[in-house]
């Protein structure tokens, strides 16, 4: 039975709850707002099957891609819609124009980012976008075996230790299944994604429905300049960069992460996906005409699956050095580093409602107790400009 004892050591992929045939085991949200698996002990059968299926007791080898690409969607207005070089749409497009179903990450009424599944072109549009939160897989893994089990061709997306858990639920390999994830920094938990938007964002508008879109990605300013942007249906949007952006900053430098994240089980292609997808930073130290900053994807193909779904697509694409091509991106195969306030900032986050921004900024800036200290009073006296 399924027993989490160390956190590191659950990326939270719900494989085991999808697996139990007795339907003993339920996610509780933890107090950092993460969900972790919790067994009935009283309706288990001892049946291992929740172990079986997990990707952390069953790790898989490291494997590298077979090609490396520098790529674009040809489509402008896609691509600018797309967090990177927009190539998740045309492979989901590939697979819907074949009548298969498309599953992703989408926000859902209330704001909270979900597995969903997806039967035709304007359905893509949910899950453009990275969402910089972990979405939850609910029966995502389950639909998709029942569709395989149909003969329904799949494309299933998601984060490496998601597939990496999808591969383990399933058990066997599906030819109709393709599977698509992305070079992963790392998630921050749901929960404090309900308390930022909750607090920070309808704190100030007064109602989640008047909120339209948000957009992690924004690319007014440039692929490389992205801010997050919420979009309301009658009032000015809220943007910001980055670095004036609490739940970013948090984000960014590895504050709020999953602690699987700081010991990810699935990098270095351990997922076995069959395309990983990134933010292709490095472009401009290749000498290739694919950099306009409004966006390049790095594409790994890891399979022949792979390379069969991305043959004939709309992108310009330059074949890249492999190896050249995962140096420029070591969140291929390197975890985020915990950051050594990252306790602090969970037990204190929610008594900063008001100086959000600020506490993360301090956090980053320094960690020594008595430089935030004099950090505080400064900003208390009205000083933008801080000393330290
Ligand atoms: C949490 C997270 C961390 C990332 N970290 C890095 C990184 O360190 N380095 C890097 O190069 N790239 C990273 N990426 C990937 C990058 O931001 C782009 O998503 C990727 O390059 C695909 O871009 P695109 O333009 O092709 O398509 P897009 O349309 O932007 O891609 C959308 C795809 O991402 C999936 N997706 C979105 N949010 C989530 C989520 N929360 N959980 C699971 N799937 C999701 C959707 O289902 C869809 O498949 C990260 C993405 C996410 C969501
Ligand atoms: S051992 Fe079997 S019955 Fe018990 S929690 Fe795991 S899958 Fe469920
Ligand atoms: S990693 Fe996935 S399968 Fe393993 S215990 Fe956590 S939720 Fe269950
Ligand atoms: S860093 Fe690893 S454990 Fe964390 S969400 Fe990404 S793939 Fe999963």
């Amino acid at each position: 039975m399924i027993e989490i004892k160390d956190k590191h050591n659950c990326c939270g992929c719900a494989a085991c709850i999808q697996r139990c045939p007795k339907q003993c085991i339920s996610l509780e949200e933890d107090n950092e707002g993460f969900l972790y698996p919790n067994v009935n002990k009283l309706l288990c059968v001892d049946c291992h099957l929740c172990e079986k299926v997990c990707p952390i007791l069953n790790k898989k080898e490291n494997k590298k891609p077979i090609i490396a690409l520098a790529a674009i969607n040809t489509d402008e207005g896609i691509r600018l819609k797309s967090s990177s070089g927009g190539i998740f749409t045309l492979l989901a497009e590939k697979i819907i124009a074949n009548e298969g179903m498309v599953f992703g990450a989408a926000f859902d009424k209330n704001w909270e980012v979900h597995h969903e599944e997806g039967i035709t072109i304007e359905d893509l549009c949910k899950f453009r976008g990275s969402k910089y939160v972990q979405s939850k897989i609910e029966n995502s893994y389950k639909k998709t075996e029942y569709l395989l089990k149909e003969g329904k061709k799949v494309l299933f997306s998601g984060t490496p230790c998601q597939i990496a858990g999808l591969k383990c639920f399933l058990q066997k390999e599906y030819l109709n299944l393709t599977t698509v994830d992305f070079i992963c920094h790392g998630v921050p938990s749901p929960g404090i994604w309900r308390w930022y938007i909750k607090n920070q964002i309808f704190g100030t508008t007064n109602t989640s429905s008047k909120l339209k879109d948000i957009n992690f990605r924004d690319k007014t300013y440039g692929w490389r300049d992205f801010q997050l942007t919420f979009q309301f249906k009658s009032s000015t949007p809220i943007s910001s960069t980055n670095n004036a952006n609490g739940y970013m900053i948090a984000f960014l430098n590895n504050i709020c992460l999953r602690p699987s994240c700081y010991q990810c089980p699935a990098k270095s292609g351990r997922s076995h996906s069959d395309i990983t997808i990134a933010d292709f930073w490095g472009v401009n130290n290749f000498n290739i005409d694919l950099d306009d900053n409004k966006g390049t994807s790095l594409v790994l193909i890891n399979t022949n699956k792979g390379l069969e779904l991305v043959k004939n697509i709309n992108m310009n694409s330059k074949e890249i050095n492999i190896n050249k091509a995962l140096e420029s991106n070591k969140s291929w195969h390197e975890s985020a580093k915990v950051h050594e306030l990252r306790n602090l900032f969970y037990k204190q986050y929610k008594k900063h409602e008001s100086d959000f921004t600020s506490f993360t900024q301090d956090l980053i800036h320094t960690k020594s107790i008595t430089k935030r200290v004099i950090r505080k009073i400064f900003r208390t006296l009205g000083y933008n400009q801080l000393p330290i």
